[in-house]
């Protein structure tokens, strides 16, 4: 009998995109396979079983699908962090540096209510500029980001240790050196 499929199983690896020298960690076959899905989901809701846990923050898109199914998970609320100009006002915007050049979140004044306590979902840490924009706008809004889960942690990028140098708890099912 085959052993059961772990998460690192569904992970596809892309060279050279979106640019030339990156691995591009790509979790859509993890999310296309019911298994998959249901085994990344369980294992990122995991710890916060049991946890205060208001709202899960999610950044545009695979922070959606994941960030989604936690929430449900948790009986939580979702807040979407999306890329500029796609929120009705009022929104609430953050800048943050890219590898080359800068990027824009925005966040629903809406979305976090003041004293809520969020846990932040996305597919990857890398750099952890978008986690700390998702940080800087929750804490904008009174809340305050308690954890962060991620499906692939690359540690030789410092995300995560610049997430918990805020305080921030990092949870991560598989990293790549
Ligand atoms: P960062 O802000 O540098 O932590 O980058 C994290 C965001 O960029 C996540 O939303 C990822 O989806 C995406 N990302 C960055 N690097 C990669 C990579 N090597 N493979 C897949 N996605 C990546």
């Amino acid at each position: 009998m085959k052993p059961p499929k772990t998460i690192p199983d569904y992970i596809r690896t892309i060279p050279d995109y979106p640019h030339a020298g990156i691995l591009f960690r790509d979790v859509t076959p993890l999310c296309a396979d019911a298994q998959g899905f249901r085994l990344a989901v369980d294992q990122l809701t995991l710890p916060f079983t049991g946890q205060k846990i208001d709202k899960v923050i999610g950044p545009e898109a695979r922070g959606f699908l994941l960030g989604g199914a936690v929430a449900h998970q948790l009986s939580a609320g979702f807040a979407a962090l999306r890329k500029q100009g796609k929120l009705p006002p009022p929104v609430i915007a953050q800048n943050y540096a890219l590898e080359y050049g800068e990027a824009t979140v925005e966040l629903s004044e809406h979305a976090i209510l003041p004293g809520d306590q969020v846990l932040l979902v996305d597919d990857l840490i890398a750099t952890g500029g978008t986690a700390e924009a998702a940080v800087a706008l929750v804490e904008r809004l009174g809340g305050t980001v308690v954890a962060a889960a991620f499906i692939v942690d690359l540690p030789v990028l410092g995300g995560r240790k610049r997430l918990e140098a805020l305080g921030v708890k990092v949870h991560a099912l598989v990293a790549y050196e």
